[in-house]
């Protein structure tokens, strides 16, 4: 395909989709849950940005937010105030339950952001010598690509020939909260988790498994913070991952969604007390909170305020997980994990089918999912996703694995 070749002159094999198992789709308009690639073939988005438009392609709420603020101003930086800072930050924090929010662009630098300031409250607060921090993550996790954030993970994909890595991170097997027990000590400032493990094939841990390190951080005055740039905003079917488990986080991470897909948008928000550690001339982002973002995130907040997004969200989650469990329980599906409008999905091994092979033939009859590692496929639609549509890649799913099977 011509395009591909073009690009792949021009960018790294890094950033362009087709290099990293590619489909044959170079997407050109894109609709709520509909996009049309270059040849005019239409594909329903059931991947979303990897939860990034959760409220879908162009939500012409969000659009109208954006063309309005670019008649009028798009940054300032950090060096002039505008006006929609605050209100975003307000918004965001009612939404989330939360008192205090940092401004910053992409998930990774939110992550990042926390790191920072989870050492910085350490040794501000609980007197952490510098250089002596450490912060349980865990095994399988994903919180972004920089240098710091890969030194958090154990995937040698991630991580190897990128050294040194930066130190201070104890990684435990996800879902086991003895084992973070075990590894908090006087040194430890964070326990810093997924809720659910996003690019790891939508891992939902235990149900006490939150409550517990909540305990735990609690316990020990360690704070607990919770990446939810992928979980968060509406995808479980609660505004945050965390609610389900009734649970608050220290320090929460937002992103994806937060830009409704139409811009990098991040924060951190949580308690006021330790975000306050960063005070002025510590912390900064050019672009973090600029007019533009403030726009459409304010405009993100007033789709999910009313909370019928969500609670949409948590109905077709349940019309989701009955249609993968007859998948399961016809042994075409060797797993699946959901959790609202989020699955994980292990394809039959028997079938003979790799995850990226599926998502092939899912493509070749419109339907546009990714796999996350060997057999296993997630889904992340829109949450305002029509049911119709939901069934529709469902139906379709269904023909590609009964086909493989008979
Ligand atoms: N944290 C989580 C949980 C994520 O899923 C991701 C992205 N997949 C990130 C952080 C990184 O976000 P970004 O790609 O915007 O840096």
């Amino acid at each position: 395909d011509a395009p591909h070749a073009r690009a792949a002159r021009a960018v790294t094999p890094s950033a362009l989709a087709p290099n990293y198992h590619p489909l044959p789709v170079v997407l050109a308009t894109g609709e709520g849950s509909w996009v049309t690639d270059v040849h005019g073939r239409r594909y329903l988005d059931c991947l979303a940005g990897y939860s990034a438009l959760n409220f879908g392609h162009r939500h012409p709420a969000l659009v109208a937010a954006a063309k309005a603020q670019l008649g009028k101003i798009t940054l300032t930086s950090r060096a002039f105030e505008h006006e929609l800072l605050e209100p975003f930050a307000r918004a965001v924090t009612e939404l989330t339950g939360t008192e205090m929010l940092l401004p910053m662009n992409t998930g990774a630098e939110a992550v990042e952001t926390a790191v920072k300031a989870a050492r910085k409250w350490g040794y501000d607060v609980k007197g952490v010598p510098d250089e002596a921090a450490t912060i349980v993550v865990t095994e399988g996790a994903f919180h972004g690509r920089t240098t710091t954030v890969v030194s958090m993970s154990e995937d040698p994909q991630m991580r190897d020939g990128f050294g040194p890595y930066t130190p201070g991170f104890r990684i435990v097997p996800y879902g086991d909260a003895d084992a973070v027990a075990a590894a908090i000590d006087e040194t430890t400032v964070a326990v810093l988790v997924e809720p659910v493990q996003g690019e790891s094939g939508v891992i939902v841990p235990p149900a006490d498994y939150l409550p517990r390190l909540r305990e735990l951080c609690s316990a020990t005055d360690v704070l607990l913070v919770l990446d939810e740039v992928q979980s968060g905003l509406g995808r479980t079917g609660t505004t945050l991952a965390q609610d389900l488990a009734g649970v608050r986080a220290d320090l929460t991470t937002l992103g994806k969604a937060l830009g409704g897909g139409i811009l990098p948008v991040s924060a951190v928000v949580g308690r006021r007390d330790v975000l306050e550690v960063f005070s002025a001339g510590t912390h900064g982002s050019t672009f973090g909170g600029n007019s533009l973002a403030c726009a459409v995130g304010l405009a993100v907040v007033d789709l999910l305020a009313p909370g019928d997004l969500q609670a949409r969200a948590g109905a077709l989650g349940v019309v989701l997980r009955e249609r993968v469990e007859v998948l399961v329980a016809r042994g075409l599906l060797a797993g699946a994990r959901t959790v609202g409008l989020w699955a994980g999905l292990d394809v039959e091994p028997a079938l003979g089918l790799s995850g990226y092979q599926t998502c092939q033939r899912l493509a070749a009859r419109g339907i546009l999912v990714k796999e996350t590692h060997g057999t296993t496929i997630r889904l992340s639609p829109p949450l305002n996703i029509a049911e119709a549509d939901l069934h529709l890649a469902l139906d379709t799913l269904t023909d590609v694995l009964h086909e493989e099977a008979v």
